[in-house]
């Protein structure tokens, strides 16, 4: 029996509520799917981390993620930092550049209880996660904004044939293992250089690729497939901003923010992260919705089970993922759902019910 170790990141707001409800359903999935053990290893993260350590990612957290292949990342409210941290990247910004987790990949799945717009959707967003426009993703110093007067503000991309490889390497295997499909956005008829090589090399690549269907469409056309026929879509490969607002558009589409999961991955490491925010409205009143955390971590194990060969892994996640859907047909839901379960309850409700299922 294989022992992985996995981190432990709470974060701040509801994130110590939703990670160890993470924690619990997946190891319940594991002992359910043939007894592989985590390892979990707490890391301090955030605000707690701010007053105790002195930065929202202190050095030993990151030396400590450094041995590790994966981890789960809690949300967080940077925004409510003291300074100089409010001013600085982000804790997941931070981890994201230091372990240059390249590929962030955004499920829009819709099913029984979530209110999708269009019922049936069950694709992935494939967004590089290093280049394009967005300054402070960036992992080159030539990127970024700047304004040469007060009235006049510059900004700039960038985009590289080898990040575009790797981030399209990712698309194409993960369309092969789902429904074959694979659709390139761009617009490369205004921006012709930047995302017309995007275009261009994901292309190329399709030719090493002959059992994917590729096709491609602008930013601006790809909205109005999506919100009129988003169930037609398998695998959507783009770049940085254009991916930031597309998931946030696809998300809601097949349901609600608050479901929708991701992985940010390089080929080395995994940081699993619920797609909403910290929510510190509601922490630590037993109400968050855990199930976008516990998604994620699905999502997670799914990407070891695929890094290491592990069948296990790849049956938990799946466990989990039915796990869900069983329990929110079966009407247990959070207050946002339109349920009475607390965060606690649901977990436990889910770790009950892929429990049942082998
Ligand atoms: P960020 O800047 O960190 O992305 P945000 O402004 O997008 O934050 P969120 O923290 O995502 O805001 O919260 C937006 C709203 O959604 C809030 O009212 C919050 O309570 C609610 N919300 C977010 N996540 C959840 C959750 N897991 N369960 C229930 N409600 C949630
Ligand atoms: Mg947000």
């Amino acid at each position: 029996m294989t022992t992985y170790r996995l981190g432990v990141l709470e974060g701040d707001g509801i994130g110590p509520e939703i990670v160890p409800a993470s924690v619990l359903v997946v190891d319940a999935a594991l002992a359910a799917a043939g007894g592989t053990a985590i390892d979990w290893v707490g890391l301090p993260l955030g605000r707690s981390a701010i007053d105790a350590y002195g930065e929202a990612v202190p050095e030993s957290t990151l030396t400590a993620l450094a041995g590790l292949d994966g981890w789960l990342l809690g949300p967080h409210d940077s925004a409510a930092y003291p300074e100089p941290h409010r001013s600085r990247l982000n804790p997941s910004g931070t981890i994201r550049k230091h372990f240059d987790l390249f590929a962030n990949i955004r499920p829009a799945k819709s099913f029984d209880g979530a209110d999708a717009v269009v019922a049936g959707t069950d694709l992935v967003i494939v967004r590089e996660n290093t280049q394009g426009f967005y300054a402070d993703r960036s992992t080159y110093k030539g990127s970024g904004e700047f304004m040469p007067t007060p009235d006049v503000a510059i900004a700039m991309g960038i985009i590289t044939r080898a990040a575009v490889e790797r981030i399209a390497i990712e698309a194409f295997e993960l369309a092969r293992r789902r429904r074959k499909q694979l659709t390139v956005v761009h617009k490369a008829n205004v921006l012709k250089m930047t995302t017309g090589l995007f275009l261009d090399v994901c292309r190329e690549l399709a030719a090493g690729y002959p059992d994917v269907a590729v096709d491609d469409f602008h930013i601006d056309a790809m909205t109005v497939h999506l919100v009129r026929r988003a169930d037609d879509f398998d695998v959507i490969v783009t770049e940085n901003m254009f991916g930031d607002i597309l998931s946030d558009l696809a998300g809601e589409i097949a349901g609600s923010l608050g479901i929708a999961p991701s992985v940010n991955s390089s080929h080395e490491r995994a940081m699993a992260q619920a797609a909403h925010g910290s929510a510190p409205d509601i922490a630590g009143q037993d109400v968050a919705n855990p199930i976008a955390m516990i998604l994620s971590s699905a999502m997670l194990l799914d990407w070891l089970g695929a890094r290491h060969h592990d069948a296990t892994l790849t049956e938990a996640a799946a466990l989990i993922e039915t796990g869900v859907a069983d329990t929110v047909r079966a009407g247990t839901r959070t207050r946002d759902m339109g349920g009475t379960a607390g965060t606690r309850d649901f977990a436990q409700a889910v770790a009950d019910t892929v429990k049942g299922l082998r």
